[in-house]
């Protein structure tokens, strides 16, 4: 079987040196909040341009905290897009904030500014963009309603880690720096991953940074003096010794899956029916997924897999329709480009070591599904 993503032929390239990284851990007796995950955040921050950079345990945690950071909680909304996985609401929930959820832009399945000013309020306290699939959203419009309505901007970047956006005229910026807080995930399959659990925030504001830390920590800067309501969210350093050895091959393998990308791009353009992502003008983005709608899509899948290609819907449900959101009080045709993409998707293998042959063979699986008639195999 072809996989989705291939993480142990990743450790195959690197074993050497994770296997050094994580027995000097196991050696030093340091294991909790060791020289590692000091390193990694200086190492990670200095990576992505930021000013601060505060690991946790998640990428759930993260945005969780996040939220925590910026003091929202019951009463408050936050806006997030219909079509993104479940944390990204579920750390609204966990504030006790209401998550407001708009449509999205089916050439980018990222959150639109357009749909997010007709439900801004006074409620309203953050927007919450998910870089979907490695794929910036269109960052500038949504800082400009955050500006006009005083509100901050929380970056979902568990999926983008190393893609970039540009302010018109402006140069590249990395997706977490963009907004008030950028929140990652080093979840195994994420394009940076460890071998378990991992997460981080960064921001510009040093204030913020001092209170992610307090949070991450059980809610004290010293220890044992707890000033405020926290929480045990600490990156383990054996984590940290694996993604600092990680960290500089990220450019590299998202070149990598760039290229991969457009080589899909260009096999599929010939085959009728399937819909290529579309990508803005003034972004890189980094393909955590390659993600084509099909018609029929459950059949293509089934193709795949009989032809030994493991593919995954990235989601299949819109966050309104899930019972967690029935009090939103949304029923079906509410976010109807939300709802299209979750019968359209197909999300195909990618990852940075996957061989060109290898694709060949998706591609012509994909050709022959879909040449195939309904109800004939
Ligand atoms: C993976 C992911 C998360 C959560 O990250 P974890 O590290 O698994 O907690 C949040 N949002 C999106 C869009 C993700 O893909």
């Amino acid at each position: 079987m072809l996989p989705i993503c291939d993480l142990a032929r990743q450790y195959q390239t690197l074993k050497s040196d994770i296997d050094a990284a994580v027995a000097g851990v196991l050696a030093s007796g340091h294991y909790i909040m060791g020289p590692n995950v000091k390193a990694f955040e200086q190492e990670l921050a200095a990576y992505l341009g930021a000013a601060h950079a505060i690991a946790m345990n998640s990428g759930t945690d993260a945005l969780h905290l996040a939220l925590r950071a910026l003091e929202i909680g019951p009463g408050d909304e936050v806006i997030t897009t219909a079509f993104t996985f479940a944390a990204t609401s579920e750390a609204i929930g966990m504030v006790g904030a209401t998550p407001v959820l708009v449509d999205i832009d089916p050439a980018t399945f990222n959150l639109r500014a357009d749909q997010v000013a007709t439900v801004i309020s006074e409620r309203t306290r953050a927007i919450l963009p998910v870089h979907l699939y490695g794929q910036p959203a269109d960052m500038a419009p949504l800082l400009e309603l955050a500006t006009a309505h005083g509100v901050a901007v929380v970056e979902d970047c568990a999926q983008s880690i190393g893609s970039t956006w540009s302010a018109p005229g402006q140069p590249p910026r990395p997706t977490g720096t963009i907004g008030t807080i950028g929140c990652f995930s080093f979840f195994p399959t994420k394009n940076l991953g460890a071998a378990g659990d991992g997460g981080m925030c960064v921001t510009a504001d040093p204030r913020l940074a001092e209170r992610l830390r307090m949070l991450r920590s059980h809610g004290w800067k010293s220890k044992y003096y707890q000033e405020i309501l926290g929480v045990n969210s600490r990156l383990d350093d054996i984590q940290a010794a694996i993604l600092r050895v990680k960290l500089p091959h990220l450019d590299p393998w998202n070149l990598a899956r760039r290229r991969l990308a457009a080589r899909y791009d260009r096999l599929l353009a010939d085959i009728p029916g399937v819909g290529v992502p579309g990508k803005l003008p003034e972004t890189m983005p980094v393909y955590h997924q390659y993600t084509v709608r099909v018609p029929d899509r459950d059949r293509v899948a089934a193709a795949l897999k009989e032809a030994g290609i493991e593919t995954q819907v990235y989601y299949p449900y819109p966050l309104h329709l899930l019972p967690i959101h029935a009090t939103l009080g949304k029923i079906e045709g509410a976010f109807p480009e939300a709802e299209r993409a979750c019968r359209e998707v197909l999300s195909l293998p990618m990852f940075p070591e996957l061989t060109d042959s290898e694709q060949d063979l998706v591609v012509a699986a994909i050709k022959v599904a879909l040449s195939t008639p309904a109800g004939i195999h």
